[in-house]
């Protein structure tokens, strides 16, 4: 199958073959003839299989005829991020470059007086954002009884975030005749209702991710500390020994984790950028240009901030913190491994994460190999400036270390729970992971911050509503055939030594030391 096949007009397919591509992907060969007929289209697709050419290419064959009138948008794409929108729109800058068509991007973060002056030209293509598009409509400086065709991307990420309700409304403002094009990765129930709602006679697409087989990405667990302290210097010395490491996102669970680990990152000399909800448009794009450039080969990121953005070449995802639902899991480790390269997952589990990596285990079918023996939390010259100003006050007039507090008083300050000037000496006595004390429950207000209104407390568990078919992340991965050790640091050359090479090359090299038993330590 070649593109000239699917019916797309001359002008797009000479931007088609201006890109290089040659052979539509699945859900472009399926879906394409279907939006060209004018038909409603639910495509279960996820980002990476070419769903955004699936509907950019025919709407640009379709908006050949026609021209757009004032605050009038002929057609509408909703978004769930700023950065997909914005991404949306590159591909319409891509793809459209021989046409004149007025393409408009309302998100937040950017002047409403600039949109508006954009709307009142007359815009083809508006690609929103839900919470943007309707306050430009509570204003009155929009109207979409002009749309002809309706996008609806990434549908059931919209409802994590909480953006169904806009959905319902932004479908209630456009004409009933209009085409509806609907994409998402997976069918809740609350999707489903959505698309018999809305949608009228829809021909269904389906497709996998592609080459899921061909990827390897190798996908492991670190132990690691609860504190966010030890977390922290694990991190520097996975990132310091990864091997092959070209560049790699960090994902945290919190907007304010994301902050605190970019800040400490770069205090420790490493190149790395920021992505979260809180940071104005400008600064989120300039990091993501960045990043994409590799003039900065780290990016420390939250789940909503980097969902399906597409960055071809990442070697390496971290999970900083192990997200709370499996699915942000198979998404954030779905970063890498892209179009057929080889790619590592690593993620840093304190015995807080158990019970989420169990859940984590059972929806992608298959366990995470697992670091095992005793940790260490590796002392560095700078430790002392990451704690807490009042504790190093109270070490300083006690002439010495402080007592370690307890508990919750713990939790909140952050303080480390074990004096960190002397961790490698007291480390031969410290208790392993496993061996500490079960952690108390968490304060309310540590709890993951969603990025838009929560939705996910009114709905089923997620495990329920998925498949009992292993996800993509389970089927990219190649687990080691030996599990992978850490313990104290030795001489880079031993650890070299002991490496099997070629056997795990993506794995950092201070995981690849061989397992010490128990009864051995
Ligand atoms: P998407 O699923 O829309 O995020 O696209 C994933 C990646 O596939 C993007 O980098 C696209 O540029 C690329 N892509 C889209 N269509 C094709 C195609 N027919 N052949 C090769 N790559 C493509």
């Amino acid at each position: 199958m070649s593109f000239s096949n699917l019916g797309l007009s001359e002008k797009v397919l000479a931007a088609v073959a201006a890109t290089g591509y040659t052979t539509p992907t699945p859900i472009q060969e399926q879906a394409i003839p279907h939006v060209l007929a004018r038909k409603d289209v639910l495509g279960i697709a996820q980002t990476g299989t070419g769903k955004t050419a699936a509907f950019v290419l025919p709407m640009l064959t379709i908006l050949e005829k026609g021209r757009a009138r004032a605050r009038m948008p002929r057609t509408l794409i909703l978004e769930p991020t700023r950065e997909l929108a914005a991404q949306v729109k590159e591909n319409f800058d891509r793809y459209g470059a021989g046409q004149k068509l007025n393409v408009a991007l309302l998100i937040g973060g950017v002047s409403f007086g600039d949109q508006d002056a954009k709307l009142t030209r007359g815009v083809d293509v508006l690609i929103a954002t839900p919470g943007r598009l309707l306050d430009h409509t509570e204003r009155g400086g929009l109207l979409l009884t002009g749309v002809e065709l309706l996008v609806i991307d990434e549908a059931d990420r919209m409802l994590d975030m909480g953006f169904i309700p806009d959905i319902e409304r932004v479908c209630k403002l456009v004409p009933f005749t209009r085409q509806t094009l609907f994409f998402t990765a997976t069918m809740p129930p609350e999707i489903r209702r959505i698309t018999e709602t809305f949608l009228h006679n829809p021909q269904k697409v389906e497709v996998s991710k592609p080459a899921t087989t061909a990827v390897t990405v190798t996908q492991c667990q670190v132990p690691a500390g609860r504190e966010a302290h030890e977390k922290r210097e694990l991190l520097r010395q996975l990132l310091r020994e990864a091997k092959d490491l070209q560049n790699a996102i960090i994902f945290c669970n919190r907007k304010r984790e994301v902050a605190v680990v970019h800040k400490s990152l770069q205090k420790h000399g490493f190149s790395v950028g920021a992505l979260h909800g809180d940071m104005d448009q400008s600064a989120r794009t300039a990091a993501l240009e960045q990043f994409r450039k590799g003039e900065l080969p780290l990016l420390v990121a939250s789940d909503v901030a980097a969902r399906g953005l597409d960055i071809p070449e990442v070697s390496h995802v971290f999970n900083f913190d192990v997200p709370h639902h499996p699915d942000d899991y198979v998404h954030r480790v779905g970063r890498t491994g892209r179009a057929g390269r080889s790619g590592m997952a690593i993620s840093l589990v304190t015995p807080l994460d158990q019970k989420s990596m169990v859940a984590i285990e059972k929806l992608i079918g298959q366990s995470i190999p697992r670091a095992e023996g005793d940790y260490e939390v590796r002392t560095e010259a700078s430790d002392a400036s990451e704690r807490p100003r009042e504790q190093r006050g109270r070490e300083r007039s006690r002439g010495g270390r402080g007592k370690p507090q307890r508990g919750r008083d713990r939790e909140r300050s952050h303080e480390p729970r074990e004096p960190r000037g002397e961790a490698r000496q007291a480390s031969e006595t410290r208790p392993s992971a496993e061996t500490r004390p079960a952690p108390e429950a968490r304060p309310e207000r540590e709890r993951p911050e969603r990025e838009a209104r929560p939705a996910r407390e009114a709905r089923p568990p997620r495990e329920a509503r998925q498949s009992s078919e292993p996800r993509d992340g389970a089927r990219q991965q190649a687990t080691p055939s030996h599990v992978p050790s850490i313990g104290r640091p030795e001489p880079r050359r031993q650890r070299e030594a002991d490496s099997e090479p070629g056997d795990h090359s993506h794995l950092p090299a201070f995981l690849l030391r061989p397992v010490r038993s128990p009864a051995g330590a």
